[in-house]
């Protein structure tokens, strides 16, 4: 009787994590169709990045709905993991308008138009600097995103840490905007 009642109350729990996990994709909308120009970029941007033998994708950066930068896949030409079409259009942006500006700018107003799904590291990449407006062209099949989530919370599970640790401390506090609050330490 209480191996019934446990196997129930963890089979109650992973549903709830399954249903909170899942919570922020009940919300996704359908966007409406992009302008013909957005496309052809898009597609231009996608070619770009097959001529250079890396997966087609391809990302564009809008503000207050104008282009401010784009970007393509570009792993395998640059041999840079992070060189994803989103983080590319990113990173093209904030080279030109720089890091402070950048983070000065109402980021409400950003969005960015991806021709595939953010995988979790450019997801998390947006989110971290504030471009929290994204449409896809395509979304990943749920199996894809689950292989990705399933290999982020492996790697989650097998981190080590050391017990004590001054060293990251010290560097830290050699940065001139360092505060206690900003490293969780306090
Ligand atoms: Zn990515």
């Amino acid at each position: 009787m209480r191996k019934r009642l446990v196997r129930i109350w963890l089979w109650s729990m992973l549903v709830l994590v399954l249903i909170v996990a899942s919570l922020p994709l009940w919300h996704q909308r359908c966007a409406g169709p992009l302008a013909p120009a957005l496309m052809q970029r898009i597609e231009r941007l996608g070619d770009s990045a097959l001529r250079q033998g890396d997966v087609p994708v391809a990302a564009v950066l809008l503000y207050d709905g104008q282009v401010v930068s784009d970007g393509f896949n570009a792993v395998v030409a640059t041999g840079n993991i992070a060189a994803h079409a989103e983080i590319v259009a990113v990173n093209n942006f904030l080279a030109r308008v720089g890091v402070d500006s950048f983070r000065k700018l109402d980021h409400q107003r950003l969005e960015l138009i991806s021709s595939w799904e953010p995988c979790p590291m450019c997801a998390a990449a947006l989110a971290g600097q504030g471009i929290l407006h994204v449409t896809v062209l395509r979304k990943k099949p749920l199996r894809l995103r689950w292989q990705q989530e399933l290999a982020r919370w492996q790697l989650l599970r097998n981190m080590r840490f050391l017990r004590e640790d001054t060293l990251q401390l010290q560097l830290f506090r050699r940065h001139p905007d360092f505060r206690k609050q900003d490293t969780g330490l306090y």
